[in-house]
């Protein structure tokens, strides 16, 4: 995948969507909640790009934010529709919904399943629950304990840390040069302002359904298999499958970004992913990125995983720090990388995840191999 260039891109993001963290911090929760349920609000921002993937199966690919929002899965029934994963904020949900009302369906939301309890997968359920109160909220018995016990902190510290970065971005924005530097850091000091002022009152709401492996919903659509097959990027990561549309979506189990770790089980990870790989599926949703065809990045991501895993372990038992190991580590160094996944990762990365402007593609490469050997590191107990 072409890197797009970053002037294009940054001129992208600010004509799409930009304007719209502000717009929706000033009006969306005052009397705009309910109409999104019920009729179109076509002055919303459009933070999703919205695709097809089978008949009733549909992509919401989120567009890329510094604090960023997960990707949806949308799955259309009979009467009703299911959505797979609920973004970082309200305002998100708020305005998905109304994309969808306007290109898709009218039908009600009656389920809402949050893949993981990650901030932006889980924090605009709460959207979901003021404009869909009927809406059955669900996840595994896991995601529900993880996210009654850490949730809360880790909006807390979303929102520290990015009110901490706030004069810096200031500082860089007043000292930028070019057009798409400019640009950046504008988008960066809006978006932190915009979401640590609606997040700021903000609760967790919890899955009012749980279960341990399997739960299968049937429709006249279609039927939904919601599965937990093994601890991964969390303890608690669900999938939907739908066999008859041969269409899985995975959350942060699986999609087009590095893996993120540090809440990760990197012995164990593979070996979920190989189970993911046994459905029969020919496209896969995943929690960032494009939508993917096949299972090749699946196998791929497992082979990373893998070696990643096995080169830090026996790196960290010989006594090296976690310094050498970062710097011994180097992506050209991985068979699993440089099969075809480092170039899938650039493409994806530069595309869907906010980059500094004149971020080459193999700084980002290598930044994202640094960190995940760091986190393996940190996990490599976790069991
Ligand atoms: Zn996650």
């Amino acid at each position: 995948m072409p890197i797009p260039s970053r002037r294009g891109f940054v001129k992208n993001l600010l004509g799409g969507l930009w304007t719209g963290a502000a717009l929706l911090e000033q009006s969306m929760f005052r009397a705009n909640v309910a109409r999104a349920q019920s009729q179109s609000t076509p002055n919303l921002p459009e933070l999703f790009d919205i695709e097809k993937v089978a008949d009733g199966v549909y992509a919401a690919i989120a567009k890329p934010l510094p604090l960023l929002n997960c990707n949806a899965a949308i799955f259309e029934q009979e009467k009703d529709l299911l959505l797979f994963d609920a973004h970082a904020r309200p305002s998100a949900v708020v305005s998905l919904v109304s994309q969808i009302r306007r290109t898709i369906s009218k039908k009600p939301v009656k389920y809402v399943v949050n893949s993981h309890f990650h901030w932006d997968h889980t924090q605009g359920t709460p959207g979901y629950r003021r404009i869909a109160p009927q809406a059955s909220v669900i996840s595994s018995v896991a995601t529900r304990e993880l996210l009654s016990s850490e949730a809360p902190k880790r909006a807390k510290q979303s929102i520290e840390q990015a009110l901490a970065q706030l004069p810096d971005h200031r500082r860089r924005l007043a000292s930028a040069v070019s057009p798409a530097e400019k640009a950046y850091w504008d988008l960066m000091v809006r978006d932190t302002e915009a979401y640590s002022t609606e997040m700021k009152s903000y609760q967790p709401e919890l899955p009012n359904i749980t279960f341990e492996k399997d739960l299968i919903l049937h429709d006249k659509a279609h039927s939904l298999h919601l599965a937990w097959r093994g601890k991964g990027h969390t303890a608690g990561d669900v999938m939907v499958y739908s066999p008859e549309k041969k269409v899985v979506a995975t959350g942060d189990l699986m999609h087009g970004f590095a893996p993120y770790i540090a809440d990760g089980y990197p012995s164990l990870w593979p070996g979920t992913l190989r189970e993911l790989a046994r459905f029969d599926f020919d496209h896969l949703i995943g929690g960032h990125g494009a939508v993917q065809h096949g299972k090749q990045v699946v196998i791929q991501k497992a082979n990373y995983l893998e070696e990643l895993t096995t080169r830090v372990r026996a790196a960290s038992q010989s006594g090296q720090t976690v310094d050498q190991i970062q710097n011994a580590i180097t992506p050209a160094s991985l068979k699993s990388i440089t099969g075809g996944y480092g170039d899938f990762l650039i493409g994806s990365l530069s595309k869907y995840l906010l980059q500094v402007p004149g971020a080459s593609g193999a700084s980002i490469l290598e930044g994202a191999v640094r960190s995940n050997v760091a986190d393996i590191h940190s996990r490599l107990g976790a069991a």
